[in-house]
């Protein structure tokens, strides 16, 4: 007997295991549940701690078929932490989670989609398929390609090149709709209706989903089987957010980790911000909006956990926050010249978001905070092409170089002279991650 099914999240009643995703009494969202008082009797700290660095050394706690081997060592990313970052925004125990190197394409999503094609496989679909905002795309083609499934990928029409690249070349059929996410995703249900397919985030999704907790359980075992007082979380769907909180629960249920209440705070970019617009208006209903933003990775304009996300956010004494889209340009160049860490556009969103947090005293200083950075910037370079100047070539001569050198600090201490007549805003000069003074003391050193 399995120690998992399908249960419907609000009338509780209880399906086994199938593809299915909504409860056909009352049209609920499904969630797999466990049997925690068997897993209890089996799982340990030493018992994870001994098995490879990947996410299947929690498979006791994700809905694993009978007989599966995983093919892939997806996921146990590093927890760094942050010092440099920190000191910009004001926090002295900041730790980013990198899910911007996750295996095999640079995004969390790597995570979900490994659990949901071992249920792809169980369930006997050859093809699989997804609605994407880019980086689900990205991550199914290549682990469908890698576990010999045919895959169809659907995609807004307005994606970063390097996404839509990044699904081709692993030979999926790849479909652009003119529309936004939201309208995609209607699309893929009701060819899910249709076709025997397995849509990882349709059909497939309470499977999917789960794959998601394993952030949550690689954060507790990096910090030595501790939960951290916050966490940042990017927020599309809303589903990430809510699984690191079932992961967080499930570790105190079985003995693994101390109670300690964790806040939870959801990162959006203002030009797609249904769920931190329901959180700072104090409602529980999501208003869904028309996306327009460069973090096209969090576009969702009607996000399907979007409920459960408010919950999980405000029933933690946690909160919401979202910011403009130059915020974003300039919290992914914060995170990388302070941390050597390049991500994508929903990482700037949760850098940004952070600072303004912190800024807020939502987030107090001496508390340990972790920021999940979820996607590469490779992915998204589109979103800097105006940020950087193609510098003149110089000859292959010491000389030119000497003269380049001496243009170069001329030019900084301009800049510096200029600084010297500006008066410091009282308070703000650690909280400034951009003040041009830190730009000239960058071309000084
Ligand atoms: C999909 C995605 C998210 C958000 O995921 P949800 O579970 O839908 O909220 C965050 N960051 C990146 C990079 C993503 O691709
Ligand atoms: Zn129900």
């Amino acid at each position: 007997m399995s120690t998992y099914e399908l249960r419907c999240r609000e009338c509780g009643k209880t399906f086994e295991n199938q593809p299915r995703s909504i409860c056909e009494e009352c049209f609920s969202p499904l969630e797999v549940t466990y049997d925690y008082e068997e897993i209890k009797k089996h799982v340990s700290r030493e018992l994870f701690a001994s098995r490879a660095p990947n996410i299947w050394r929690y498979r006791e706690l994700l809905p694993l078929p009978a007989g599966f081997t995983p093919s892939l060592p997806v996921g146990f990313t590093p927890l760094v932490s942050a010092p440099r970052l920190g000191e910009k925004i004001g926090s002295r125990r900041l730790c980013i989670k990198n899910d911007a190197v996750c295996l095999p394409t640079l995004s969390f999503k790597d995570r979900v989609v490994a659990v949901a094609l071992a249920n792809a496989r169980a369930f006997g679909f050859d093809t699989v398929a997804c609605s994407s905002t880019g980086n689900l795309a990205n991550s199914v083609a290549a682990q469908a390609a890698r576990e010999g499934f045919k895959a169809w990928i659907f995609i807004p029409s307005d994606l970063e090149p390097a996404k839509i690249l990044g699904t081709q070349v692993f030979g999926a059929e790849l479909v652009r709709i003119n529309g936004s996410y939201d309208h995609v995703n209607r699309l893929c249900s009701q060819i899910a209706d249709e076709h025997r397919w397995g849509f990882v985030n349709v059909n497939l999704r309470p499977y999917y989903a789960e794959g998601s907790k394993t952030v949550g359980y690689e954060i507790a075992e990096q910090l030595g089987w501790r939960l951290p007082d916050n966490v940042v979380v990017p927020m599309a769907g809303g589903s990430l957010i809510t699984k690191i909180k079932k992961a967080f629960d499930e570790l105190i249920l079985l003995g693994l980790v101390e109670p300690k209440p964790v806040k939870f705070f959801g990162a959006q970019a203002s030009g797609c911000s249904p769920i931190s617009t329901a959180v700072k208006q104090y409602s529980h209903e999501i208003e869904p909006q028309r996306p327009k933003t460069i973090a096209r990775s969090l576009a969702i304009g009607n996000p399907a956990d979007g409920h459960y996300a408010i919950k999980a956010i405000s029933k933690s004494g946690g909160w919401s926050e979202d910011i403009s889209d130059p915020e974003v340009v300039s919290s992914i160049q914060l995170l990388a010249g302070s941390e050597g860490i390049f991500t994508e556009t929903a990482g700037g969103v949760t850098v940004g978001t952070a600072r303004k947090l912190i800024q807020q005293d939502r987030i107090l200083p001496d508390e340990t905070t972790v920021l999940c950075i979820t996607g590469n910037g490779l992915k998204t370079t589109d979103v800097l092409a105006n940020c950087y100047q193609a510098e003149k070539p110089i000859a292959p001569k010491l000389s030119e170089f000497e003269n380049y050198l001496a243009s170069k600090i001329d030019a900084s201490k301009i800049a510096a002279a200029a600084l010297d007549n500006v008066t410091p805003i009282a308070g703000a000069a650690g909280t400034q991650p951009f003040s041009s003074a830190d730009g000239a003391l960058a071309l000084e050193a």
